[in-house]
């Protein structure tokens, strides 16, 4: 690759974004690298086979598709490496079992992805692994937590769904002052809005399902990892026997070329619509940290460099039939899990039952929107309509 020529100019990221991982040189000049399918890789010869110096040897540990989307991310993410896995989830699976150890301790921000929790709960804790969840916002609390077993400590920047903005940073280097090993889920920036490495994660967890992939049409999971963890991280991939499908690789591969693109028109839909039901009488708080006056806007300023589409809303106080006539008759907004896509979803939420280390008090329902790319005034017509059905059923 062109790339590799250490005199050329460092090259800014929209460029590296274009170019990493790319090599049409090795594929007939083909600007894309191809969907490579395959269990069995041959070897030449008895030597080749014991050599163990094939670039690649068997389907599951690797392939030309898989390698061009590692070394795209860990360029963009400032990097050692990085894995691919079948989804998000088991990214930050595979980022947990890579830290946890047998009568050891992890600590697990009470905002993480609730799947998350429910692999520290109900797998973690079967091997012999505590979990203690931290409120984010507590970093005085969050210290008295600290036992010497500790291992490892999550944070998800901003929260899943109550989208409170934790001060990561902060939070790292109190976990690396006492040795312990430090993991963000940064899924709703990405490594372009936020270097999430460079401000003191060694692991960092991406669900590809999301933005890079923004067509809602692949599942996939990537974890980087620092040059300290790159090597126990690859060997446990290798050891669960994680591979990511190769079609969904490529469709990521082909996401991260406007992935700059989409994530600032994300950034510029999302702000529009946040600041427009912010004026709506029947919302009582808007919870976008890109927002000024959000309670996590001064860190979301100081370390991102951008927001994504994805933001909460806390309704007035209204009945359960009144949100079904608004939610069940929108005609643009979808309501359906995950997020990311060039298509406007909604879904309800309630953190009430499984938050147990912060509170989070909601005036009425809430709501998640992840906004697309439709046009923000038919969006906007869309959310009004809506609200006349929520005010007509009250
Ligand atoms: C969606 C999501 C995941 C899981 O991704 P899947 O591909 O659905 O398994 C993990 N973390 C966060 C923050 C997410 O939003």
């Amino acid at each position: 690759m062109s790339s590799d020529d250490p005199t050329a100019p460092p090259r800014r990221r929209r460029t590296r974004l274009v170019h990493a991982g790319r090599a049409p040189d090795e594929q007939f000049g083909f600007v894309n690298v191809p969907i490579y399918r395959g269990s069995t890789v041959l070897f030449a010869t008895l030597d080749a086979l014991e050599g163990g110096r094939q670039r690649f040897g068997y389907g599951r540990r690797g392939s030309p598709t898989y390698r061009a989307l590692e070394e795209a991310w860990s360029d963009l993410a400032g990097a050692a490496d990085t894995v691919l896995t079948p989804s998000g989830l088991s990214a930050v699976t595979l980022a947990l079992l890579t830290v946890a150890k047998a009568g050891g301790h992890l600590l697990v921000s009470d905002g993480v992805y609730l799947p998350s929790r429910q692999f520290c709960d109900g797998a973690l804790k079967a091997l012999g692994v505590e979990t203690t969840y931290f409120d984010p916002l507590d970093l005085a609390g969050l210290e008295r937590l600290f036992k010497p077993e500790t291992s490892a400590i999550l944070v998800e920047a901003p929260s899943s769904q109550t989208m409170e903005m934790p001060d990561a940073p902060a939070i790292f280097a109190l976990a690396r002052a006492r040795g312990v090993a430090t993991l963000i889920d940064d899924t709703w920036a990405t490594p372009l809005f936020l270097d999430a490495h460079a401000k003191g994660a060694d692991l960092v967890i991406d669900a590809g399902t999301k933005y890079l992939g923004g067509h809602s049409d692949i599942l996939l999971g990537l974890v980087s990892a620092n040059a300290d963890w790159a090597r126990r991280l690859r060997r446990m991939h290798g050891l669960l026997g994680l591979c990511a499908g190769a079609e969904d690789v490529f469709l990521a591969l082909r996401g991260l070329r406007t992935l700059e693109l989409r994530l600032r028109e994300a950034e510029r839909q999302g702000l529009r619509l946040a600041r427009w039901l912010a004026a709506r009488p029947e919302v009582a708080r808007v919870m976008h940290p890109g927002l000024p006056g959000d309670p996590g806007h001064d860190i979301w300023k100081r370390d991102f460099t951008g927001a994504s589409g994805l933001f909460s809303v806390a309704l007035k106080p209204a009945p359960r039939a009144a949100l079904a006539a608004m939610l069940d008759g929108l005609d643009l907004f979808g309501m359906g899990y995950s997020w990311g896509g060039f298509e406007s979803l909604v879904v309800p939420f309630d953190v009430a039952r499984h938050r147990t280390a912060s509170r989070f008090e909601a005036e009425g329902p809430c709501l998640r929107f992840s906004i697309g790319l439709e046009d923000p005034a038919d969006l906007e017509a869309d959310l009004a309509a809506g609200f006349e059905r929520l005010n007509a059923a009250r």
